[in-house]
């Protein structure tokens, strides 16, 4: 029965395809990632069309690899979610915004938010409620500085449980975003079932407003539907000057994209 095993294996090793060989490396590798420093935390700036001002960030996690260079966060954030290496992950890039908030409220006067990426794996399977309360405490930021954005994906699953630790993070002042609003799904009750304060509308409408009516329309629809319901508008991938103006006309609140800059380490980060 032995030996029949190994023969097995020895079959379905052969058939390890090249990606699941690619992804088994880079689960080791990213298990080691965290001790030896190689996970760091970028930030990337929001503007505010009616102040014109930066008045945030969205932490954005990169990791240096010691032979592969830089992996892209798409390459090992799904790799993390498998894993459960995420609740872990998850909870040293909420620690270094809240610092980075901290500190930058403490330079400038007036008040700046840190936006944290949460995937469902980290709400459904780990205490979020009791992570943020205690990562705020330990580092002293305030509530509203910080923000988390959720999926969709999530949301979409009315879990009891979900509502119950989103409306724990709500009620101890910190925002809740939904990321890449507009993808993939088209029912819109859920928004009404979850304490959400911002819609995070996706790069893929935002690149067609100038030239394609319809997503025009659409981008106007979701803010004056958003507004409606008490909730701010962030654009993602804004990349032209022509998309911040036509933005900024029709009333979306926040702005983030190539146009402002990309993710760059908090010491390098310019508060304009
Ligand atoms: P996302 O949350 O939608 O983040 C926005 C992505 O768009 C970032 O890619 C950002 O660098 C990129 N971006 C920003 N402005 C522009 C622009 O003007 N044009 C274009 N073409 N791209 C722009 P990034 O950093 O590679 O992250 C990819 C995704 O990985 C994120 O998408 C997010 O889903 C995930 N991710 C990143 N950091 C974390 C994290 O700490 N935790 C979790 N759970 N997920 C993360
Ligand atoms: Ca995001
Ligand atoms: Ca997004
Ligand atoms: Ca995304």
């Amino acid at each position: 029965a032995k030996a029949k095993g190994r023969n097995n294996f020895q079959f379905y090793s052969q058939e390890i395809s090249q990606r699941d060989h690619e992804r088994l490396g880079l689960e080791a590798d990213l298990r080691r990632s965290l001790i030896r420093g190689e996970l760091m935390v970028y930030y990337q700036p929001k503007f505010d069309f009616m102040h014109g001002e930066v008045v945030g960030a969205e932490a954005l996690l990169r990791w240096h690899h010691p032979e592969r260079g830089w992996v892209a966060p798409d390459s090992f954030i799904g790799i993390a979610e498998d894993t459960g290496l995420i609740v872990e992950i998850g909870e040293y890039v909420l620690r270094d915004a809240c610092r980075v908030a901290l500190e930058w409220n403490r330079i400038h006067q007036r008040d700046l938010h840190v936006a944290v990426n949460i995937s469902p794996r980290q709400v459904q399977q780990s205490d979020m409620g009791a992570t943020v309360r205690k990562v705020l405490a330990e580092t002293g930021c305030a509530p509203r500085w910080l923000e988390l954005e959720m999926t969709e994906s999530l949301l979409l699953k009315d879990h009891a449980a979900t509502r119950t630790t989103l409306e724990t993070i709500y009620a101890m002042g910190v925002n809740i975003a939904v990321d890449d609003f507009g993808t993939g799904y088209s029912a819109l009750s859920y928004l009404t079932h979850f304490p959400i304060t911002t819609l995070k509308i996706d790069s893929s409408f935002i690149k067609d407003v100038i030239h394609k009516p319809s997503s025009a329309v659409l981008v106007q629809s979701i803010i004056a539907m958003a507004h409606g319901m008490g909730m701010t508008v962030v654009a993602e991938g804004v990349e032209t000057a022509e998309q911040a103006g036509w933005l900024k006309a029709i009333g979306c609140d926040m702005g983030q994209g190539y146009h402002w800059g990309k993710a760059v380490p908090a010491g390098e980060f310019e508060v304009k």
